[in-house]
Parts: structure tokens; sequence; C-alpha cells
């Protein structure tokens, strides 16, 4: 064993801002469909956001290899901004 590191790549560096970890907002918005995010998974390559809707489309492909899934679609039904449907 030396002391060398195995760490000599850098780590990839990934646009993590705090707050989009934390709460979504009018500001995040669905990559699919441009609507207003409620869902944000933290993936390897970067984050995606969705909203309520893509996400129930691509929740199956996306929670197995997301680190992280932030899910405030209890926002749409405390709020009621949005018309979607049950
Ligand atoms: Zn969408």
């Amino acid at each position: 064993m030396s002391t060398q590191t195995l760490e000599e790549e850098k780590p990839t560096e990934v646009a993590v801002e705090p707050e989009r970890t934390n709460t979504l907002n009018a500001a995040n918005r669905c990559d699919h469909c441009g609507s207003q995010a409620y869902v944000s998974a933290l993936l390897k390559t970067g984050i995606l956001e969705f909203c309520g809707h893509c996400w129930n489309s691509y929740k199956a492909g996306i929670e197995p290899i997301a680190e992280v899934v932030l899910d405030e679609r209890w926002k749409l039904t405390d709020t009621a901004k949005l018309d979607v449907s049950p």
C-alpha cells in the first residue's frame, strides 16, 4: 500500500444549487413539458425536474437510478392552483 491517493481524477462537477434540493418553486420547470415542476430527481448526471403528470410517466424509469427524489406533489392538493385531475 502506498500513500498515493486513488482520487487522481477530478470529481465531476455537478451543479447542485442548495435551494433546488430543498424546495421547488415556480422557477422550477418540468424538463419534459415546461410546466411547473413538483418533483426533482437528482441523478449522477444532474437534476431532472418533472411536473406531476410527467413524473407519473417517467417515475418507473427514473426512480431506480435517482440518488434523491424530491417529491413536492403535496403542494398540488394543498394550493389547488393548477388544474390537475386526480
Ligand atoms: Zn411535465
